[in-house]
């Protein structure tokens, strides 16, 4: 089969490898359908992820078809379309009995593309299949299905729950990227007053208003802090969500609250911040951090079912799975191409179609 392979910083390759086998038997095989590309995988091509070695086939978000299962598999079939989580669940750790699977310590957690092969490829072993992946329900695409792999549950698991979202709060969101946005679009599950996004680029506050941001800030031409307690009548907003991942933002995110507010850090920082307690001790903040542990992914698989939650706003690129490098580009370049979530798709798509314009006809629809 082919995959996408990472040879260590900056070199990355679709290239033919071993087809994977089941190792476990509680492992399945599973025929990718659609993937997508994170900004973790930029992550780890600029060499911040060690642990990633090279030879790694990289990706963890993925629906595809089950080929093979083990001998221990009994809640999945061959031929089930399944969605293939960023996290994975032994089901028997402290963790995982606690709904924590994120941080599983019996070989799950987020392991694709990291600990071991990752999807994005031809096919991939998925372990732990029992406990880890949800049947697509019938009716709808992959493309419904794919962003619940890892920016939905981790933008609603990390930032809105853990944030504490109310009613009526006020919240500020710091960063529009494909997190950030996907704060907003979770956060509005629970009605907060008012969204005020905040980001260095009008292109992306501009997604921050059509994804239903209340107010935006470009903190490169105004002072963020300022407007922001203008808008909150000199107090701060209830709830700040960090959504980048580097130590100006999550500063800037402990500044805009309210006493007694709450800090959700969503973002992947590699250097250390400042946690200014010389103002903060006094004024009962709850500040949280956390790596997603998809627990909500029935809750929102089921928003999207009903048509409560609508994930398509994302995907502004198509490519093949063959096209996956080009992919990588169109990604990394999002300042100038734009691009949200990249669709990987393992289906034909219409020819006479530029490349990364094309609309794949969605598959599973009966
Ligand atoms: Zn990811
Ligand atoms: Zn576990």
């Amino acid at each position: 089969m082919k995959a996408l392979v990472y040879h260590g910083p900056g070199e990355r390759a679709w290239e033919q490898v071993p087809d994977p086998v089941l190792q476990e038997p509680t492992d399945i095989i599973v025929k990718i359908d659609t993937s997508t590309i994170c900004g973790t995988d930029l992550h780890i091509l600029k060499g911040d992820v060690p642990a990633v070695q090279p030879g790694t086939i990289l990706g963890h978000e993925a629906v595809g078809t089950v080929t093979e299962i083990g001998a221990a598999v009994t809640t999945v079939a061959v031929g089930d379309r399944v969605l293939i989580s960023c996290i994975s669940s032994c089901g028997r750790c402290r963790f995982c009995k606690e709904g924590h699977y994120g941080l599983c310590s019996g070989g799950g957690g987020w392991i694709f593309g990291h600990l071991i092969d990752g999807l994005q490829a031809e096919y991939a072993r998925v372990p732990f299949a029992d406990t880890s992946v949800y049947k697509v329900p019938e009716g709808l695409s992959d493309e419904d299905v794919l962003f619940l792999a890892d920016i939905l549950p981790t933008a609603f698991e990390v930032g809105v729950l853990n944030g504490g979202v109310q009613p009526g709060d006020t919240i500020a969101v710091v960063g529009s990227g494909p997190i950030g946005l996907a704060v907003i679009m979770t956060a509005k599950l629970y009605t907060p007053g008012r969204i005020i996004a905040i980001d260095l680029s009008d292109a992306r506050l501009e997604k921050a208003r059509e994804f239903g941001a209340d107010v935006t800030i470009n903190n490169g031409v105004e002072d963020a802090l300022e407007r922001v307690f203008e808008l909150t009548g000199g107090l701060g907003v209830d709830v700040a969500i960090e959504a980048v991942g580097v130590p100006e933002t999550f500063e800037l995110a402990t500044a805009l609250i309210r006493p007694g507010g709450r800090v959700a850090n969503v973002g992947v920082h590699g250097h250390s911040a400042t946690l200014h307690l010389e103002t903060l001790w006094i004024r009962d903040v709850t500040i949280t951090t956390g790596l997603v542990d998809t627990k909500t992914t029935p809750q929102l698989l089921k928003l999207i079912e009903e048509r409560k939650l609508d994930p398509s706003p994302f995907a502004t690129h198509h490519f093949t799975l063959d096209e996956t490098e080009q992919a990588y580009d169109v990604f990394a370049d999002a300042a100038t191409t734009h691009a949200l979530k990249i669709v990987l798709s393992a289906v034909p798509v219409a020819l006479d179609a530029p490349a990364g314009d094309r609309k794949v006809e969605p598959v599973g629809i009966a």
